[in-house]
């Protein structure tokens, strides 16, 4: 509103159409004046009329110039400046000055030369003072000096005619003559002087007034600048206000991402389930860039995924079908062509066969990687041309985020094994299983199932280890183990190294009828495997109590008694055998 006020203030001041130059043109003088024109024009034809009027009459049958030469005079002239008007020859001021000061020389002689006749003298006089004024102002300027030269003219012109006119008078009518003459240049200076102090008077009046306006013209161009300036201001306002709901729109996204990142980090953080973490991640992608498709895919891993595993978020069901397929494949070309992020636009997207029809114009690949090993791939795509155009940071920064939390777990994993394992065997070590047997002796109890143990010992290990080195003797024991871990996991059991070169196996959900055959086929492979050492073919033997629960033992916190007891039982009766528990033979 303000603004308008102010435009319409401004206009005011334009409308006021000031000249730059008023002052000049204002203080300059006559020029040729068409009013002053009218004037003589109208006297000449009325003068002329009266002359012809006066023809009629006795007194105008004059011998030197009768009152139709005088029409005739006067008629001549009128009609000459008549058409030196018309054609602007009096814009010249040479021509104006000559043609008039002629007319009055004319006049002049024209008036000595007739008879006195009061009305022809007096028309005529009025002319020629009107003559006169003209051609003491035209073009001066109003400069004195300028102005005097012509009065000279005039002067020297009036007395030619009142030395001409004497000699054509009477004495009385000599005296009247030369009294009109003085009359006629008396008025005419007088006019003229007047003329001149009007003209003085406007000129102070006028200078005053050019000051004004010059005063407005400043105010006037200063408003102009001020609204300039406001104009400019507002612009920049307007911009700067535009910024700042980009940057407020812009911070806004930045802060929900920032938001978002952080909850994920703090999952991450909590939890060593790698799964999770990729689904959590690939959900919050999809929400907080609202892409059309987030998927993320890890190759096969100890610690992560034994299976390629992969996750995938999008509306499109047919996309997420065809990815399914796809995956496993694009990740093996990216891993072998390309490793590092990239985006796909336009004509590079033909070669996801996965998009079909589906509304996407643009996807970006980045690597999972732990070090220099590339262990999966994230796929992001939005139907958007240039959603990657701000670059792929944000992307990046989640991914690391990923491989951050999938190290720590690893790393976490791979401590948790080392203290769960063995270290020369690789199985689980005693204190570890004794963690797995309770809970799998809870588990059978809640289940009323049945649970076998069985303990083996390698027989004349010490001869082993005598024989052949210790060092063939760790090849030995590590070789037994390894096939009593087989047959347990192939079983749904467990192993763990109880001693030296005494091994546990647990096999939930099995009788002693059930495990026997398992343990039997074990032995049989133990006992038909040679370890090779260095030059050494060794063979090995083991003696094995087997015991079971609730059908031999009913007290579970006894299995491993009654299976190390039933295996001492077939140490002492030639070792190299298979002893089920019994109690009847094996007396506790
Ligand atoms: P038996 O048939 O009665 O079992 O006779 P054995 O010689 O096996 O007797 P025992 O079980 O008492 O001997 C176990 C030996 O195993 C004793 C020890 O030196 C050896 N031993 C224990 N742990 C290791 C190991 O980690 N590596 C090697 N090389 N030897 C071990
Ligand atoms: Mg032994
Ligand atoms: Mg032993």
């Amino acid at each position: 509103m303000e603004k308008s006020k102010k435009t319409i203030d401004i206009d005011l001041f334009e409308k006021k159409d000031v000249p730059s130059n008023a002052y000049d043109k204002m203080n300059s003088s006559i020029k040729y004046n068409p009013i002053f024109h009218r004037i003589t024009y109208l006297t000449n034809v009325i003068i002329a009329l009266i002359v012809y009027l006066a023809k009629l009459t006795n007194i105008s049958k004059n011998p030197r110039l009768n009152a139709l030469q005088v029409f005739i005079i006067i008629t001549v002239f009128f009609v000459i400046d008549i058409l030196l008007y018309r054609v602007d020859y009096f814009m010249s001021k040479k021509i104006f000055l000559i043609f008039r000061f002629f007319e009055i020389v004319i006049f002049e002689v024209v008036t000595a030369i007739i008879p006195n006749l009061m009305i022809i003298m007096v028309s005529l006089c009025i002319l020629i003072t009107i003559f006169t004024i003209e051609f003491l102002l035209y073009d001066t300027d109003f400069v004195k000096d300028d102005i005097f030269t012509r009065r000279i003219i005039i002067i020297v012109i009036y007395i030619i005619s009142a030395v001409v006119g004497i000699k054509f008078r009477t004495e009385t009518e000599m005296i009247c003559f030369l009294l009109t003459q003085i009359a006629m240049l008396f008025a005419a200076y007088t006019i003229v002087d007047m003329i001149i102090a009007i003209n003085q008077k406007n000129e102070s009046k006028i200078f005053k007034l050019s000051l004004e306006v010059s005063d407005i013209q400043d105010a006037n161009e200063k408003l102009i600048e001020y609204q300039e300036k406001i104009e400019s201001t507002n612009e920049q306002i307007n911009y700067q206000r535009i910024e700042m709901q980009r940057t407020n729109r812009e911070l806004e996204q930045v802060n929900k991402e920032t938001e978002a990142q952080t909850k994920v980090m703090s999952f991450m953080a909590s939890t060593f389930d790698i799964s999770k973490c990729i689904d959590v991640l690939a959900d919050s992608i999809a929400e907080t860039k609202l892409t059309k498709l987030c998927a993320i895919y890890t190759e096969p891993d100890e610690y992560i995924s034994k299976r390629g595993n992969f996750v995938i978020k999008t509306n499109y069901t047919s996309v997420e079908r065809r990815l399914r397929k796809d995956i496993e494949q694009i990740y093996s070309d990216f891993k072998s062509d390309i490793r590092n992020s990239k985006i796909y636009t336009e004509t590079e997207l033909l070669r996801f066969k996965f998009i079909g029809d589906a509304n996407i114009n643009a996807i970006a690949i980045l690597p999972l990687s732990e070090g220099k090993r590339m262990y999966g791939i994230m796929i992001v795509a939005s139907d958007k041309d240039g959603f990657f155009d701000k670059g792929l940071n944000y992307y990046e920064a989640s991914v690391a985020e990923l491989n951050i939390a999938v190290k720590n777990a690893k790393l976490y994993l791979m401590m948790q094994d080392m203290a769960h394992k063995d270290g020369l065997t690789g199985i689980n070590n005693r204190m570890y299983f004794m963690q797995l047997f309770e809970s799998a002796v809870k588990k059978t109890k809640r289940k009323k199932g049945s649970l076998s143990v069985a303990l083996y010992d390698i027989d004349k290990f010490k001869s082993v280890n005598d024989t052949y080195g210790h060092l063939a003797g760790d090849a030995v024991i590590k070789t037994v183990a390894a096939i009593g871990d087989r047959y347990a996991s192939e079983n749904g059991g467990f192993v763990g190294r109880y001693g030296g070169e005494e091994f546990l196996i647990v096999l939930p959900d099995k009788s002693e009828n059930e495990a026997l055959p398992i343990l039997e086929a074990m032995h049989e492979e133990i006992k038909n495997t040679t370890v090779k050492h260095e030059q050494d073919n060794i063979n090995v033997n083991v003696c094995i109590g087997l015991t079971s629960y609730p059908n031999i033992c009913e007290d579970a916190n006894m299995l491993i008694n009654r299976a190390d007891m039933a295996m001492y039982y077939g140490k002492e009766h030639g070792r190299g055998r298979l002893v089920v528990d019994d109690r009847e033979l094996i007396k506790e």
